[in-house]
Formats: C-alpha cells, sequence, structure tokens
C-alpha cells in the first residue's frame, strides 16, 4: 500500500485528521482538487467573519455620534475589502499547506475518484491505502427553477464584481441571515424570502422572534411564507418572481437554501458506499461508512455542518485507526453561532427540543438594551435565555441574540459541557457592566414559550 491513510478533501476535517493520524506513526496521504483548507478558509467562515465585521462598521460610525464623535459620512469601497479578504486567504492557504507539510503529510493535487475500497484515483493516477476517508464537504444547493442561472451563491458572493444596490435573498437559515446582515450593513437594500414563517428553522423559538424583529429594525425586509417561482430580468435589473406574484426588482438574487453533499462522480456506488435519503455519505458513530476501511467526516456526512464538528470527526477517526481507540462526539454540546447583526449564539437544547417528551423544564430570559446603546441612539436590544431542567437544576440550553453572543457562549459551553447547575450559574458572581452578566442574574422563572406555528 501506498498509504496508511488516504484521504479525500483538504479542508479543516480532512487537514486535522491527516494531522492526528500522521501523529499517530500512520503514514498520510491527502488530496485537494481547489485550494487547501475547504469551505471553512476559502468561502466560508473565515471570508463570512471578515465581511460581517466589514458590515459592522456602518453602526459604529453612526453610533460614535452618541458619544461626541463629529458626525461622519464615511465612503465605502467593495472592490478593497474583496483584495484584502483574497490576501488574507492565500495566506491562510499557505499556513494550511505548512501546516500538512509539517505534520508529514503528503499533498496531492487533483481530482480523487474510489476505483475499489483500497484505491483511489487522483487525476487518474492510482494511489492504495489501507484506509480512506472522505472529506469532500457540500456545495450549495441551487433550485431548479427558470432563470436560475441568474441568481448566485454564498460561493459567488465572496467574488461579486460590485456590490448589488439591492439584494434579494432565499432561504431563512444560517446563511441566509448572516450575509442579508452584511450587505444591509454595507448600504444594500436586502429581502429575504423565506418559507417558513420564522428565521433560523432549529432554534429557540424566543431566540428566532427576538431575532426577525432586531433585523427588521435594520431595514432588512422579510416575506415569510413565500417561495421564488423565478427570476428574470428587465434592463440591467434580475427580478425574482414570487408564488404570489409579488415582484422584486433587485441587482442581484442570492441563493442561500442549504447545502448538498460533494458526492457526484466520486466513484461511491461502485464500491458500495451507502448514502442517505439527502445524498449525504450515511455512517455509523464511529464515522464509518458501509464499507468497512473507509470513513466519512464534516459536511458531507450532513450530520452537522460546522467545521469543529468535523475537525472533531476527523480526529476521532484517526484516534481510533492508529491511536489505540475513538471517542464519540456529544452533539448536543456543541455551541453554534450566527454571525448576524445582532449575533444569535447558542449551545444545549432550545426550550422546545428540551420539552419534547415531557421533560419538566424551567426557563429563565430576559431582553435588555445594551448599556453602549443608551448613548448610542440605536435601538438595538438583547435576549439571553436558559433552559433548565426543572427535575435536576442541570441547565440545558444557553440562548443569546446579541453583540459578543459567540464569544459569550463559548464560555457558557464549558460550563453546560461540565454539566453546571442554574444554582451554580446562581452562585457565580457576576462582572459588571457586561450584557454576559445577565446569564448569572436570572431569577424570574418565565412562563412557558408559545407553540410554534
Ligand atoms: P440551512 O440549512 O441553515 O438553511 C437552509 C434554508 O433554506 C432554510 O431557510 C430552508 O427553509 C431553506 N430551504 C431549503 N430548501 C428549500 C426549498 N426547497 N424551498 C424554499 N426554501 C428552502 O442552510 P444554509 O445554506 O444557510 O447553510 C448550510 C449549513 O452550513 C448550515 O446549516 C450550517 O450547518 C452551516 N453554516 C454554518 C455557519 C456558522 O456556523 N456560522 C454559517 C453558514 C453555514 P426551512 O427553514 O423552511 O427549512
Amino acid at each position: 500500500m501506498d498509504f496508511d491513510l488516504f484521504v479525500i478533501g483538504a479542508g479543516s476535517g480532512g487537514v486535522a485528521a491527516s494531522r492526528r493520524a500522521s501523529l499517530h506513526g500512520a503514514r498520510v496521504g491527502i488530496c485537494e482538487q481547489g485550494r487547501v483548507g475547504g469551505t471553512c478558509v476559502n468561502r466560508g467562515c473565515t471570508p463570512k467573519k471578515l465581511f460581517a465585521y466589514a458590515a459592522h462598521y456602518s453602526e459604529d460610525f453612526r453610533d460614535a455620534h452618541g458619544f461626541g464623535w463629529e458626525e461622519v459620512r464615511p465612503g465605502f469601497r467593495w472592490a478593497d475589502l474583496i483584495a484584502a479578504k483574497d490576501r488574507e486567504i492565500q495566506r491562510l492557504n499557505q499556513v494550511y499547506e505548512g501546516l500538512l507539510e509539517q505534520g508529514k503529510v503528503t499533498l496531492l493535487r487533483g481530482r480523487a475518484r474510489l476505483a475499489d475500497a483500497h484505491t483511489v484515483e487522483v487525476g487518474g493516477k492510482p494511489v492504495s491505502a489501507a484506509n480512506i476517508l472522505l472529506a469532500t464537504g457540500a456545495g450549495p444547493f441551487v433550485p431548479d427553477i427558470a432563470g436560475g442561472d441568474l441568481g448566485f451563491t454564498s460561493d459567488e458572493a465572496f467574488h461579486l464584481r460590485a456590490l448589488p444596490t439591492r439584494i434579494v435573498i432565499a432561504g431563512s437559515g444560517y446563511i441566509a441571515v448572516e450575509f442579508a446582515s452584511i450587505f444591509a450593513g454595507l448600504g444594500a437594500a436586502v429581502t429575504v424570502v423565506h418559507r417558513a414563517d420564522k428565521v433560523l428553522r432549529g432554534f429557540d423559538e424566543d431566540v428566532r422572534t427576538f431575532l426577525i424583529e432586531e433585523l427588521r429594525k435594520k431595514q432588512i425586509a422579510f416575506r415569510p411564507g413565500r417561495t421564488i417561482k423565478r427570476l428574470g430580468h428587465k434592463g440591467d435589473a434580475v427580478q425574482a418572481i414570487l408564488d404570489d406574484g409579488e415582484v422584486l426588482a433587485a441587482d442581484g438574487v442570492m441563493f442561500a437554501m442549504g447545502r448538498e453533499a460533494n458526492t457526484s462522480d466520486l466513484g461511491l456506488k461502485e464500491v458500495g458506499i451507502e448514502v442517505d435519503s439527502r445524498g449525504a455519505v450515511a455512517v455509523d458513530a464511529d464515522s464509518r461508512t458501509s464499507v468497512a476501511n473507509i470513513f466519512a467526516i464534516g459536511d458531507v456526512t450532513q450530520r452537522r455542518n460546522l467545521t469543529p464538528v468535523a475537525i472533531a470527526e476527523g480526529r476521532a477517526v484517526a484516534d481510533l485507526l492508529y491511536g489505540g481507540g475513538g471517542r464519540h462526539l456529544d452533539y448536543a454540546q456543541v455551541p453554534t453561532a450566527v454571525f448576524s447583526s445582532p449575533a444569535v449564539s447558542s449551545v444545549g437544547l432550545s426550550e422546545e427540543q428540551a420539552r419534547a417528551g415531557g421533560r419538566a423544564v424551567d426557563t429563565y430570559k430576559s431582553s435588555f438594551r445594551p448599556l453602549r446603546h443608551t448613548l448610542s441612539g440605536s435601538d438595538e436590544r438583547a435576549l439571553v435565555k436558559l433552559v433548565v431542567d426543572a427535575g435536576t437544576d442541570r441547565v440545558l440550553g444557553a440562548h443569546m441574540v446579541g453583540a459578543d453572543a459567540a464569544e459569550i457562549i463559548q464560555s457558557l459551553a464549558v460550563a453546560l459541557t461540565a454539566g453546571a447547575t442554574k444554582a451554580q450559574f446562581d452562585a457565580t458572581v457576576a462582572l459588571h457592566p457586561t450584557a454576559a452578566e445577565e446569564f448569572v442574574l436570572l431569577r424570574t422563572k418565565a412562563p412557558p414559550a408559545a407553540k410554534p406555528a
């Protein structure tokens, strides 16, 4: 065999798995058809967060006036942001390549296809390996509607030649909400068209209700309960024709309607690897596919499409194969954030998830005007919420909408992972004046939330 382990896809998960396996003494190869670093580095988490910072300055300039700064009308150059972002991504590509080199992982360039259970063809050349790891990620789903090619996805959003002044976004998940805030912050008129009544399906209902109100305050328009039937154009403008006949004129239409596992032309069927009903590679708790020596991690398995999850899954496979034993990730304790403005972040269970199955649950929540906005003139508010097991007093979920929510929830994730109780939150001394202190000052039980529509 050429390698003990061969990894297909050098994104966050594949790189982490390959380096860990090599550290355990395995001979490891990895292949990549694009840029090393995958979705997160090249067209996901990192450039998105840089864009979110850029977008937030418009509010910061406005807010400064309330603190005595003279009003300014700063100009914004989209091309400069794209160039600065590209420079940083290029630097990160090199960092990732360096990590592979230092980790003694052999990087092959080219598109991979499974030939049999122990052979991968990379750019047509066979490579043999005892074990194979699929880490090919996922790509944006584009609906099959007339004129669909007039729209773009998050992949292209990072390279648009100009910032559209009117944007229609289809979908209301992570990407739709984050880009709605980014484009609105940068000065575009944004309309979000979504089929559910609220944004962010799966998040706590209070969070969903609160966020949509906050986003409306930032002039983001919503068309709930609707879908785009087709796209057309009139002169330079794109037209989104909705299912109720409304026509939205825009300079750009973005599809943010979920992501599909990258499995096409990988040779899965020929080798006997099963995929599930969503087209994702089916795996067991050890990330093993239906073929015993082939594993799959990260977005191609569509378990929890988050970079740290892919990294943890990848390292667990490496430990299982070469480190004397694997471990299973506790998906219930994975913190998550949506970098909208204001941001959303959660760890643990939503109130609805906690109540499912008849568990007795207490909730504590507070919505407030952050201190900064007593002078800034902004009407932005924040929400914090704890979901507590009424029987054991254990905190099952922590949720926040507000500035720095992700930074705050990351720390609370430690407490929840350690099994903290509400009494321990209450015994924690507040750090004043912060928004985070609200989490240790919640004393009044809230009435149960209204059932979702
Ligand atoms: P999501 O799964 O978050 O949301 C998909 C959206 O598309 C939902 O609003 C869904 O509606 C809608 N949708 C799907 N199919 C249809 C359809 N046929 N017609 C109308 N609407 C449809 O996907 P995203 O693309 O936003 O992001 C993909 C994943 O990437 C996320 O789930 C997340 O795991 C990850 N991600 C994480 C980020 C982070 O950690 N900050 C940032 C970006 C992405 P409905 O709600 O009604 O189902």
